[in-house]
């Protein structure tokens, strides 16, 4: 249900794996996986999307992933985009070199 994300960008930063969406604790706690990025620690890292979105490290507001152009609807259930969504080829914030060359890649599956 949920994918196993990687980033990547060309300044040579690479994350662990990131779980991304909805997996099956969803269904008994809420609990989804978005993606975020710290810039202070030059990090990406999955977020609880229920939870506040704050650096466990240096305590400052964490910024979520969101699909270009995608509308945030807070009103919605987790209106997540759909994990391939992040693998159209578009480059996204690098939280390192702070430009627009980070790409997702699915590296597997998880539920
Ligand atoms: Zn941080
Ligand atoms: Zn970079």
């Amino acid at each position: 249900m949920g994918t196993m994300l990687q980033a990547a960008c060309s300044c040579g930063y690479t994350s662990g794996s990131l779980m991304y969406g909805i997996g099956f604790a969803y269904f008994e706690t809420g609990s989804y996986w978005e993606l975020a990025y710290c810039d202070q620690c030059s990090v990406v890292k999955t977020v609880d999307g229920k939870k506040k979105k704050v650096c466990g490290k240096c305590k400052n507001q964490l910024q979520v992933y969101k699909k270009k152009g995608a509308s945030i609807d807070e009103d919605s259930m987790p209106h997540l985009p759909a994990c391939d969504e992040f693998e159209d080829g578009q480059s996204y914030h690098c939280p390192r070199c702070k430009e627009e060359k980070l790409i997702f890649q699915s590296c597997g599956c998880w539920d």
